[in-house]
């Protein structure tokens, strides 16, 4: 707490005093961001678990801050989300990786998927699949070199619209993930209801593997994704002994810095697509 002098000894006590102005500051900055092309994008492998190889990349965004450095999406994309500008940042995502996606195809790298995170909000607004499409179009991708993750929170708040919009995206031929799988706090039955691909396996579970309880949970949901048709990817994997315990859960693909941290474009590409025949 800090005392803010609002008159002539006249005291006021009040919580955090920069977050308020710094939230303005940081939306106002975000809004330029683009213009002023702070944005990046950092790739992370996906692995499969059985034959150890490259399945797909998630695009992860990243924000130089001319004075504040690297900031996390963690600290922005919540501000985005209640300022009216996700959508401007994932029109800019999804632009960005079918640029990208073009431009490993040309040089004859490893085709591999990418995946982008979409937010509930967007969602719920309704305008996702033309938003989708518009990029689709303008860029001349094909819809398959791409997979949405979309949270499980959106089956709260709309269930109707949510299933409607994963029809429209993988009519596309799009391939759905639920993302943090696990930590909405919704009914498993909306699994039966929404036709998506892949369950994402939130890191929370992972980082607890050794627990007894936290093992029979992953176990549970790998055979009952399973029994459902969809494919499990556990993020956060950090460990070879995690590594190990999902592999014999038949956890079908692995995402952390056990494999590897997100990396930008160029280094991924070094590592893992160029020399990978195709
Ligand atoms: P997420 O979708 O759950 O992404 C996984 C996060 O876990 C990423 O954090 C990733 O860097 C981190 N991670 C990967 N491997 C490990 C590991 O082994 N251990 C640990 N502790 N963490 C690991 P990041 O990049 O900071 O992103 C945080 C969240 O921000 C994402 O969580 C996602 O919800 C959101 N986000 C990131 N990029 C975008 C975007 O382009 N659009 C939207 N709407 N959200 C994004
Ligand atoms: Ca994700
Ligand atoms: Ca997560
Ligand atoms: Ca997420």
């Amino acid at each position: 707490y800090k005392a803010k002098q609002t008159g002539r000894n006249n005291f006021q006590f009040y919580q955090d005093p920069s977050s308020d102005l710094t939230d303005k500051v940081m939306v106002q900055d975000l809004e330029k961001a683009i213009i002023n092309n702070e944005l990046f994008l950092v790739y992370q492998p996906k692995y499969n678990l059985a034959t150890k190889e490259l399945n797909s990349v998630e695009a992860l965004i990243r924000w130089q801050h001319p004075t504040r450095g690297l900031i996390s999406p963690l600290e922005f994309i919540h501000l985005a989300e209640d300022n009216n500008l996700i959508i401007p940042i994932t029109m800019w995502v999804l632009e960005k990786v079918c640029i990208q996606l073009k431009d490993w195809c040309v040089k004859g790298y490893k085709k591999v998927p990418i995946s982008v995170n979409i937010s509930a909000k967007h969602l719920e607004k309704g305008t996702l699949v033309e938003d989708v499409k518009k990029i689709i179009n303008s860029t001349n991708t094909n819809p398959e070199c791409l997979m949405l993750e979309i949270t499980e929170s959106v089956m709260i708040s709309n269930p109707s619209l949510a299933i409607e919009t994963i029809h429209e995206l993988k009519e596309l031929g799009m391939k759905i993930a639920i993302d943090d799988f696990g930590t909405g706090f919704s009914s498993l039955s909306y699994l039966l209801k929404l036709p998506v691909d892949i369950l994402k396996l939130d890191k929370s579970f992972i980082g607890e593997l050794s627990d007894r309880k936290n093992m029979s949970f992953v176990d549970a949901i790998v055979k009952l994704a399973h029994n459902l048709d969809l494919s499990v990817v556990a993020e956060g994997i950090e460990t070879e002994q995690q590594h190990q315990i999902l592999n014999q859960y038949g956890c079908d693909f692995g995402q952390g810095y056990f494999y590897s941290k997100p990396l930008i474009s160029n280094q991924l590409v070094k590592s893992f697509l160029e020399n990978d025949e195709l």
